[in-house]
């Protein structure tokens, strides 16, 4: 009998986890996958998304056969320009300025799609977006953006479908198994790790561990040492699990810090949402439509270029900009025009919202100085252009002198009712983590490889650096997931 509970142990139950629990069992037949939380709360961060992939394709050919859901009819509507392994870099590159590792990068780019493929072979569904990416200009639909593909399900299904994959290939998942430190042999290898349980402290040996906890987004205290003054306050938009223990463990054993450890994905979120997310509205709480408006903060000004580009690529730091306005706070404001254009979350059930009849209402329904609130949007409204709006392109409809300026779609507020939503900062997930080489093995401060310890997903840093293409984090977390299960695989095997 071996001495090993598991030839691959994985740490977490997220989209990164169960990617590297498939690889690991298309290889070796002992895999374990050790969750903080419950049964009833498994899935991590991964559970609440939208299950929204960014993936490269050259058009809907190539996407069908991944595709389990397909009007074929709506199919003949569908304008979807090609999004080839430059445009995903090059987005990449942008967004990060430049400051992305460029063999991660690589890698996550180049595999996205060939990962697709693979998760549908698990058993994970794929659909086109074509709600909340797809606007209709000239009888046609547009996709825009690179957020194409998302899972059947959204997150709940992405879930549910990975749970069941695991079950049908005998990946042993055992629920309220907090990983709190590594069990380390005397060469330095690791060899499996500590869990709290509900049954005192129990120690699994493994042959490789694979990392898949999560960040450290929803620990108060190590956001407010790492992101800064104020991260405290921040609300946590997806698990309340994700704290920081299996990175800081892995630290402690000798691990690079690497990435962007003061920076987070942070977003536009219903001010009264409750501090963590919530498992039946999931996403539907994020306020994501700011670029056909105007935001404005408690003193009624704006702060912020609303149309700087596609929502895909701004609205993973609007969060952090409402976050420095006073109280933490600040207001979406629609006329008739934008409110024709709101994602559909907008329109959920107890969604925070005001409106009123003229501009002066609406600012003493909100408790703001109406008379500023009506300079800023008269100002705003003499400063807008006179181009053709279309929300599937940049299209240039822009302010001219006005500080900070609408860069794309500003149209006119002046047609009322005028509706307002009321946000705050949520957190999704930290950039920063650990080291890893493109077999995602962990680097020690030597960039050598820690025997035995592999890493994916939120846990891993040096991928995104202030900013984030939308789709990213559940790509990156099966890219890197599929080749940690197969590293740690091969691994676990060679110690045999
Ligand atoms: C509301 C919301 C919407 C989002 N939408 C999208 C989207 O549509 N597309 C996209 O690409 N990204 C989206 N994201 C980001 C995405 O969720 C993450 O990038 C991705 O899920 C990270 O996967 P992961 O497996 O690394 O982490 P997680 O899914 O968070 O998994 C980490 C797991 O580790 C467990 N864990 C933590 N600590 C321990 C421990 N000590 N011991 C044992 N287990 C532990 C956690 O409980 C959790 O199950 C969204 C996030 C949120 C919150």
């Amino acid at each position: 009998m071996s001495d090993y509970d598991y030839d691959v142990l994985v740490v977490g139950a997220g989209n990164a986890a169960f990617s590297a629990a498939h690889a690991a069992r298309e290889q070796v037949s002992r895999v374990g996958m050790l969750e903080k939380a419950t049964m009833a709360e498994l899935g991590g961060n991964s559970y609440f998304t939208l299950g929204s992939f960014r993936a490269t394709y050259h058009g809907l050919d190539d996407l069908r056969p991944i595709l389990s859901e397909l009007d074929e009819r709506e199919a003949d509507r569908y304008d979807l320009d090609p999004y080839p392994v430059e445009s995903f870099a090059a987005d990449m590159l942008r967004l990060t300025r430049g400051r992305t590792d460029p063999t991660l990068m690589r890698i996550l780019v180049e595999d996205s799609f060939p990962t697709l493929r693979w998760l549908h072979g698990h058993g994970v569904k794929f659909k086109l977006q074509s709600d909340n990416q797809v606007f209709e200009v000239n009888g046609r639909k547009k996709f825009w953006g690179g957020g194409t593909i998302a899972t059947v399900g959204g997150g709940i299904g992405l879930i549910e479908q990975h749970l069941a994959a695991a079950k049908a290939t005998g990946i042993d998942v055992r629920a309220e198994h907090q990983m709190t430190g590594f069990l380390v042999g005397p060469t330095g290898a690791v060899e499996g790790v500590v869990c709290r349980t509900p049954q005192g402290e129990r120690q699994i040996r493994a042959r490789a561990v694979v990392l898949a906890s999560g960040g450290f987004e929803a620990d108060a205290r190590l956001r407010a040492v790492h992101l800064g003054p104020g991260w405290d306050t921040a609300k946590v938009r997806g698990s309340r699990h994700n704290t920081g223990e299996g990175l800081m463990s892995a630290l402690g054993i000798g691990a690079q810090a690497y990435g962007n450890w003061s920076g987070a994905h942070a977003v536009a979120w219903d001010i009264n949402a409750g501090p963590y997310g919530n498992r039946v509205l999931t996403n539907k709480l994020q306020r994501h439509s700011y670029p056909f408006g105007i935001t404005v903060n408690v003193e009624g000004d704006r702060f912020v270029d609303e149309g700087a580009d596609f929502r895909n690529y701004t609205y993973a730091k609007i969060g952090s900009a409402i976050l420095r306005q006073t109280g933490g706070l600040a207001y979406q404001i629609f006329d008739q025009r934008g409110v024709g254009l709101l994602r559909t979350d907008y329109g959920h059930e107890g969604a925070s919202q005001v409106v009123a009849d003229s501009i002066r209402e609406l600012a003493e329904k909100l408790d703001l100085n109406p008379g500023r609130l009506e300079r800023t949007i008269t100002g705003y409204n003499e400063s807008v252009g006179d181009r053709p709006f279309d929300p599937t392109v940049l299209d240039g409809l822009a302010t001219s002198g006005l500080e900070p300026p609408k860069s794309n779609w500003a149209q006119p507020i002046d047609r009322p009712p005028y509706v307002a939503f009321p946000v705050g900062c949520a957190i999704t997930f930290t950039y920063g983590g650990v080291r890893v080489d493109e077999d995602a093995r962990v680097l020690n401060q030597a960039d050598q490889p820690i025997p035995g310890l592999h890493a994916a997903g939120e846990v891993v840093g040096g991928l995104f650096y202030d900013n984030y293409p939308g789709g990213s984090g559940l790509m990156s977390g099966a890219v890197f997931g599929r080749r940690a299960g197969r590293t740690a695989a091969r691994h676990s095997r060679d110690r045999g």
